[in-house]
C-alpha cells in the first residue's frame, strides 16, 4: 500500500477498524488515537504528539518500555533460522524458555504455551477437568472464581470471570463456574474491618466449595494474586495461605493467573511469590514478551502433568490440546530476550525502590478530597475515587471520566477499572515500565494531583 498521509489514516480507521474495548460513537467527534513510536516510557501519536504511558500499552504489557532493537533483532534472527513448525515438536527458544521458566519457577514442572491470556486460562481449566476424568472423578469439574477478578475474553475465561461489564449480553456461560467473594479491605464483602475479622474472604473459598458439592465436584479456583483490572487488590498476608489449606482440605487445584502479574510488575518475578502460597497451575502472558510478540503459557506441577501419561494404551489419555500458534520460535525467543534485559538491567530492583517510591507519593494524595483508597505492589498501583470518604460512594462516572480526561491532557496516560459496575468503576491504575524513573513517577503522580484538585467538588 502506498504512503498514506495522516488525513487518510484516519479516514481509514474511521471506516474500516473495529477498536476494542471502544464505544465507536466518539469517532464522530472525534480522532482515534493512532500510535506510532514509542521509546522507554514515551509514546508518539501521528501528530507527533508526545505522552508519558503509565500503563505500560493501555493493558499492562510492555514491561521492559518501548524501543527495545534487541527484542526486534532476537526476533528476526530467530524468524531467518526456524520461524515455525506446528504440533508436537519441540524448538530450541521454546524449550530454553520452558527451562528459564523453570529456573524461575521451581515449584512449577512443565510449561505448555500459547499466545493470550486468556487461550492459557483455558488450557488450565481444561487440564484440571480432564485430569479429573483420567482419575476416575467424573463429577470432578466444577471451578471457582474471585467475583472480581478477570480471566478473559473467551467464553470458557469469561465464564471463570467475576466482572459483570465484561460478561453481559455474551450468555449463556458455561456450565460449571461460580464465584466466591473479592478480598477488597476497602470495600470488605462481609463489612468487617483488617484486623478485627477472621479473613471471611478466605473462608468464602470454603463455603463456595461446601455449596458447589464439595471435594466431589470442585476441581479448582482461579485467582489473580493481586487482581488488576477489578481495582488493584492485594489481599491480606493472611489470605492466601488459608485458601491454600482449604484447597488441599477439598483436593481442589489452586490456578493462580499471573497475567498481570507476571514477570517483574510487583517487584518479583511473579505476583504470588509475595505470599506465603505454592499454586498448583499458574498462567501467564503480557509481560511475557512485553507484548513485542504474543505469548502467553500455563505452567503446572508434576502432579497434574503426569496422569496425562500414565496410560499411553487409552487413545484419550493424554492432554488433547494444541494452539496453532502456541511455542511459535520468534515468540519465545522474545520471551527468553525479554527475561535477558530483565535481569541484565535488574529491572526487578528497579521496580522495588521506584514502586515504593510510586505508592508513597500516592499516599500522600490520601488527604485530597476525592481519594478513598491506594493499593498497590511494585509498579503496580490503584487510587480508588470517592464522593464522600465517610460512605465511600464512587465518584459518578461523569466525575471519573472527566479526571482521566484531564489527566490525559497533561500527557499522561493512567488506566481506570470499567465503566459501568458500581464501586469498580472508580479506580485510576498504574502500571508504568519497569524502566520508570523518579522523574517519569513524579510526572504521573503530578499529573493525577493536578486533576483531582480541578475536579474536587
Ligand atoms: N487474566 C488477566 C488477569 C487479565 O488481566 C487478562 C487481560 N487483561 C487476561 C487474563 C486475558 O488475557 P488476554 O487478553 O491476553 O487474553
Amino acid at each position: 500500500m502506498a504512503e498514506l498521509t495522516t488525513e487518510q489514516l484516519i479516514a481509514m480507521d474511521k471506516d474500516s477498524l473495529w477498536h476494542h474495548l471502544f464505544q465507536h460513537k466518539a469517532l464522530e467527534t472525534n480522532n482515534p488515537l493512532i500510535v506510532t513510536g514509542g521509546k522507554g516510557l514515551m509514546i508518539e501519536d501521528i501528530s507527533g504528539k508526545q505522552y508519558l504511558d503509565a500503563v505500560s500499552g493501555a493493558v499492562w504489557c510492555v514491561n521492559i518500555g518501548y524501543g527495545r532493537e534487541r527484542m526486534a533483532k532476537a526476533v528476526y534472527d530467530q524468524l531467518i533460522e526456524m520461524p515455525y513448525y506446528a504440533g508436537s515438536a519441540g524448538n530450541i527458544p521454546t524449550i530454553k524458555l520452558a527451562g528459564k521458566l523453570k529456573e524461575l519457577l521451581p515449584r512449577l514442572d512443565k510449561t505448555f504455551f500459547a499466545n493470550s491470556g486468556s487461550e492459557a486460562n483455558e488450557k488450565a481449566f481444561k487440564a484440571v477437568r480432564q485430569m479429573n476424568r483420567l482419575k476416575g472423578n467424573n463429577e470432578k469439574y466444577k471451578i471457582l472464581y474471585r467475583d472480581r477478578d478477570y480471566h478473559g475474553t473467551t467464553i470458557g475465561a469469561l465464564s471463570a470471570t467475576g466482572q459483570h461489564e465484561r460478561k453481559a449480553d455474551y450468555g449463556p456461560f458455561v456450565p460449571g463456574f461460580s464465584s466466591f467473594e473479592h478480598a477488597c479491605c476497602y470495600r470488605c464483602p462481609f463489612g468487617k474491618e483488617y484486623g478485627s475479622c477472621e479473613i471471611e474472604c478466605a473462608q468464602a473459598v470454603e463455603w463456595a466449595i461446601k455449596r458447589e458439592g464439595g471435594a466431589e465436584q470442585v476441581a479448582a479456583i482461579i485467582v489473580e494474586p493481586i487482581t488488576a483490572g477489578g481495582g488493584i487488590i492485594k489481599p491480606v498476608p493472611e489470605y492466601y495461605p488459608m485458601v491454600q489449606k482449604i484447597c488441599k482440605k477439598y483436593d481442589v487445584e489452586m490456578i493462580m493467573d499471573e497475567v498481570v502479574c507476571g514477570f517483574g510488575r510487583t517487584g518479583k518475578w511473579f505476583g504470588h511469590l509475595h505470599f506465603d502460597v505454592d499454586p498448583d497451575i499458574m498462567t501467564t502472558a503480557k509481560g511475557m514478551a512485553s507484548a513485542y510478540q504474543p505469548l502467553s503459557c500455563m505452567m503446572a506441577k508434576d502432579h497434574i502433568f503426569n496422569v496425562f501419561k500414565e496410560d499411553a494404551s487409552d487413545p484419550l489419555a493424554f492432554f488433547r490440546d494444541i494452539s496453532t500458534y502456541g511455542g511459535c520460535a520468534g515468540s519465545t525467543a522474545a520471551g527468553l530476550e525479554n527475561i535477558a534485559i530483565m535481569e541484565e538491567e535488574n529491572l526487578l530492583d528497579n521496580t522495588v525502590k521506584m514502586g515504593e517510591y510510586m505508592l508513597g507519593q500516592l499516599n500522600e494524595l490520601r488527604s485530597m478530597d476525592l481519594v478513598g483508597d491506594v493499593r498497590g505492589e511494585g509498579l503496580f498501583a490503584g487510587v480508588e475515587l470517592v464522593v464522600d470518604k465517610k460512605t465511600k460512594q464512587a465518584v459518578s462516572e461523569a466525575q471519573m471520566a472527566q479526571v482521566m480526561a484531564d489527566i490525559a491532557a497533561q500527557g499522561v496516560l493512567c488506566g481506570r477499572t470499567n465503566k459501568s459496575l458500581p464501586g469498580l468503576n472508580n479506580t485510576v491504575t498504574l502500571a508504568p515500565a519497569l524502566v520508570a524513573t523518579k522523574e517519569d513517577i513524579d510526572r504521573i503522580v503530578g499529573a493525577i494531583k493536578n486533576s483531582l484538585e480541578k475536579n474536587a467538588k
